[in-house]
């Protein structure tokens, strides 16, 4: 069993909950004056180390157990919504130039490309959009399905995959980002973005939350 140290919004998240709870990740979020969505991973850590229990609809309350989850528990715990990103997408037609300014502005190194329903139908990387930049071509002439990866050979993952899972298929197939989809009739919605980053994210707040 591996001890446990928190960081210091940790334990004022156990403060809170010790005293309010059971208590929503929103009415937390208000306390701290932070975002639901910055307080995700903290709250992720806490569950799975077994200090917070969560229920639907009710909140999160403090279990009172002493955790007792090793690190192996505690990562295989860890779950693709926890860590998510928002996805940033582009549709078929858009240039390659816009492309890459889409992805400055929005600083990402992976674009998703969907279809007029919004359904995933391809992705490009970083080196997608350079090696095409190569070429003596226009770049606003080139419309992105031209150069993209597409469906079915793009590598994605759902909600409720772990991180190990995701980690396997970045290192397996040398990609640096999957986009999170929701499978529906008609295709593959995108709902989420999960790269390295969020990877290397999760890693450092299991240092932050056992004693290595
Ligand atoms: P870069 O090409 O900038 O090094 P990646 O390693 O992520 O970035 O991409 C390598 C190649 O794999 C690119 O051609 C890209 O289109 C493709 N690719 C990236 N992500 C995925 C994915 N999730 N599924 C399938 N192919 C992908």
């Amino acid at each position: 069993m591996s001890p446990i140290e928190l960081n210091k919004r940790q334990e004022e998240i156990l403060r809170i909950v010790k005293g309010n709870g059971p208590i929503t990740g929103e009415q937390i979020a208000e306390r701290l004056h932070l975002t639901r969505a910055t307080l995700r991973p903290d709250l992720a850590i806490l569950t799975m180390a077994g200090f917070l229990d969560a229920r639907p609809r009710v909140g999160y309350f403090y279990s009172g157990k002493k955790p007792g989850h090793d690190v192996t528990d505690t990562m295989n715990n860890m779950k693709v919504k926890d860590f998510q990103s928002i996805p940033v997408v582009v549709r078929e037609n858009v240039s390659v130039y816009d492309a890459i300014s889409q992805m400055f502005l929005d600083d990402v190194g992976t674009l998703f490309v969907v279809d007029k329903n919004s359904m995933l139908t391809g992705v490009l990387s970083r080196k997608d959009l350079l090696r095409t930049s190569l070429g003596s071509q226009d770049l606003t002439a080139i419309p992105v399905h031209i150069i993209m990866t597409r469906m079915p050979n793009i590598t994605y993952c759902s909600k409720a995959d772990s991180l190990i899972q995701v980690a396997n298929r970045l290192i397996n197939q040398q990609i640096d980002a999957l986009p999170v989809v929701e499978e529906l009739a008609n295709g593959l919605k995108v709902v989420g973005r999960i790269t390295k980053t969020n990877i290397t994210r999760a890693f450092l707040s299991l240092s932050e939350s056992h004693e290595l």
